[in-house]
Formats: C-alpha cells, sequence, structure tokens
C-alpha cells in the first residue's frame, strides 16, 4: 500500500505547503488520505493549528477533506499528481459521446460531474454495478410509479419507457396507467431481491388487464402493443417473462397480420430472442434496455469510477431547504438542483435526495468490455428503408 508510507512521511516532516505539492504521488492513494495528510501538513507549516497526532480510519475524511478542498484542488493542479492519477480510458470505435474528447470528458469529470447526465458503471461481473447521476421516472398520465425511490434509471431508459407507455396509451385511448415497479435505486448497486437493477438500465412492470382489472385476463392487444413500441422504438436488449405469456404475445401478433419473420427473430430465437422466457416472471416483463450514451460514458470514465465513491444521498428533514443541505453537505446548490430536476422550488421534506459525486475515493474493479449496441429488429418491411 503507497497510501501509508506517504502519509507517514507526511506526518513525520515539518514542511512547506509547496513542498508538499512538489512530492512525487504514489499511483494509487486516496484522494481523501492525500486531503486528510494536507489537512494536518498546511496548518502546521503555517504555524496556526498543531496536527492531529495520527490517523484514524474513524476520522471524519470528509470533515477534514472539506478544510483541505482548496488545498487538494491545488493538488489535483499539480502536474505530477494529475499524471498520476488514472485518466479517461481512451476508446478508438467511433462513439456515441463522440461530442466529449477524452479532455473534456476528464475535465467535466473533474469539475461539472452533473453536466455528464447519466453514467451506467459495470463493476467486477456485469450484472453488478453502479448509477451516476441517475434520474427519478416521475409520474405520468400512462404510468404510475409504485416505488418512488427505486424509480432511478439512466435517461435513456427513463426516455425510453416513457415513450413506449406513451405510445400505447396514445394508441388506445382509456388505457389504464401501466404499473411500473423497480428500476433502480438513486444510485444503483444493489436492490433486494434482484440480482439485475443495478445499473438503471432494467425495469419492471405490471402487465395490461383488460378492464383494467388487476390479475384479471391479459389485454393482449395493449401488451402487444407496449412490446412493439419497445421493439421498433427503442435500444432494448430484452424483455423477459414467462413462457406462456411469450406464446400468447407471439399468437396475437400473428393473429394481427404482423410480419412472421419479423415475429420468429423476436419471439423465436432460443436465448437471442429480444422476448424470452424467465422463470419467476409470471406477473411482470422485465424490460433491459441498452444505453449508448450513459453505458459508454461509464466504459470511457471506468478507471476513475473506480476509484470515485458511491453516489451518497440525503433525505430531506421537515423545513429544510435545498441551499442548507447543499451547505451542510459541502456540495454546489446549483448541481445538487440540476442532478434532482429541482431548478426552482423546494422538494417535499422526505424526499430522498441524490448529492452531487464527489469524484474521489475507492472501490472495485471496472469491466474490461467494448459496447456494442445491435441494430434495431424491424418488420421486413422497414429493412433497407
Ligand atoms: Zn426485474
Amino acid at each position: 500500500m503507497p497510501v501509508e508510507p506517504f502519509v507517514k512521511c507526511a506526518l513525520r516532516r515539518t514542511t512547506s505547503r509547496r513542498q508538499v505539492l512538489s512530492w512525487r504521488c504514489p499511483l494509487k492513494f486516496h484522494r481523501l488520505i492525500v486531503a486528510h495528510a494536507l489537512a494536518l501538513l498546511i496548518p502546521a507549516a503555517s504555524g496556526a493549528v498543531l496536527p492531529r497526532p495520527s490517523l484514524s480510519a474513524r476520522d471524519a475524511l470528509s470533515e477534514v477533506a472539506r478544510e483541505a478542498a482548496a488545498a487538494v484542488r491545488e493538488l489535483q493542479a499539480s502536474e505530477r499528481v494529475v499524471a498520476a492519477r488514472p485518466t479517461v480510458r481512451h476508446v478508438e470505435q467511433p462513439l456515441h459521446t463522440a461530442d466529449l474528447s477524452d479532455n473534456e470528458l476528464l475535465r467535466l469529470w473533474n469539475d461539472d460531474p452533473v453536466a455528464l447526465g447519466s453514467i451506467v458503471a459495470t463493476v467486477g461481473s456485469s450484472e453488478r454495478g453502479r448509477l451516476i447521476n441517475g434520474v427519478r421516472l416521475p409520474e405520468g398520465a400512462a404510468w404510475t410509479v409504485v416505488h418512488p425511490e427505486q424509480a432511478y434509471g439512466s435517461e435513456e431508459t427513463i426516455g425510453f419507457l416513457a415513450s413506449a407507455l406513451t405510445a400505447v396509451a396514445e394508441q388506445f385511448p382509456g388505457t389504464p396507467p401501466m404499473r411500473v415497479n423497480d428500476l433502480s435505486r438513486p444510485g444503483g448497486g444493489h436492490l433486494r431481491p434482484h440480482q439485475t437493477h443495478q445499473t438503471g438500465r432494467d425495469v419492471d412492470t405490471s402487465f395490461y388487464f383488460e378492464g383494467g382489472v388487476r390479475g384479471g385476463r391479459l389485454d393482449m392487444e395493449r401488451n402487444w402493443a407496449f412490446i412493439k413500441a419497445l421493439v421498433t422504438g427503442t435500444d432494448l436488449q430484452v424483455v423477459l417473462v414467462d413462457q406462456s405469456i411469450v406464446r400468447q404475445l407471439h399468437r396475437h401478433a400473428l393473429a394481427a397480420g404482423e410480419d412472421a419473420a419479423w415475429l420468429e427473430r423476436i419471439f423465436n430465437r432460443g436465448d437471442k430472442s429480444l422476448v424470452r422466457h424467465a422463470s419467476g416472471h409470471r406477473d411482470h416483463f422485465h424490460l433491459r434496455f441498452y444505453n449508448r450514451r450513459a453505458q459508454e460514458l461509464g466504459l470511457r470514465l471506468a478507471p476513475l469510477i473506480a476509484a470515485a465513491p458511491a453516489q451518497a444521498t440525503h433525505r430531506l428533514g421537515r423545513g429544510e431547504t435545498l441551499a442548507e443541505v447543499a451547505h451542510r453537505r459541502n456540495v454546489d446548490e446549483w448541481a445538487l438542483r440540476r442532478l434532482n430536476r429541482f431548478a426552482a422550488g423546494e422538494p417535499p421534506a422526505g424526499y430522498l435526495l441524490m448529492l452531487p459525486l464527489s469524484t474521489g475515493g475507492s472501490s472495485a474493479r471496472p469491466v474490461e468490455a467494448q459496447l456494442v449496441v445491435p441494430p434495431r429488429c424491424l418488420p421486413s418491411s422497414r429493412d433497407g428503408a
């Protein structure tokens, strides 16, 4: 561990700020540890405050880091440290995020990560991961949000879901709102009882029922319209549902005169089918979307994300304002507002706020992978159009 000698060495020495900044920093140090070391050293060098005697894991690093924030910024600006920090991974392939050069991406990550929008970060195995700058599915005319605090997705996921549900409601006036169950938690990560739902790309929805009677007969016309809107209008990766419902959907679509070869590709290609069987899915659709932008940002930023702590949340107390939260949690109020989509006004008491990411820290190793989104599966009459 390079951190220990660095800190110990820092503590032993009486030194000037300039000296600290000129040190060659080890590759994998924890930014907050450095903040801590600086907080100990800089006041000591200026003669104003005595250094604390030792570094304990229980010390409130965030407090120390706040005191030393200015010093950390200066430290980061020092060329040696920038060179020692992990940087953006360069990807040669045509990018969905080509509007962001590697340098611009690095700058925004460091200075204004909220401006990057949603980022899907897969770690360890492809099922595990985090969601950065997620968006809560808002209430809508075409759907009902069952668990608001587990209804966070990437901007792309939220957009795809909303557009498909809206398409069904517009096609069939009088459609009762679809119940949308879990997406992800605000910062992603494990969400009981699911194995997936960690990165803001997974959504569980109910079905459309005849007459809107929950648990009654399935309204196949609307359910098929929903699947069709997902397949043709979104970057759908897969719909998981019980085999009996896969068959009903396939039969219904055939009878409705849809292109048979296209339906084969959707329903009948084994584990390559877009809509396929999964056990335990008799009572809901599990949707998973590709996120061109959020996933690619996650890949390019993987080395930096791996070094960043999870996104923290804050539950708003009675009468507490966003300005107070920003002050108390040492985050920028405007970044807090943008992230939580409260450009003006105040959320209600009890609201779960996401706090802007602090971009230092350490966590699990990122997955090494390239994002490949296959072309959409469209009926043959549209192919080559
Ligand atoms: Zn699910």
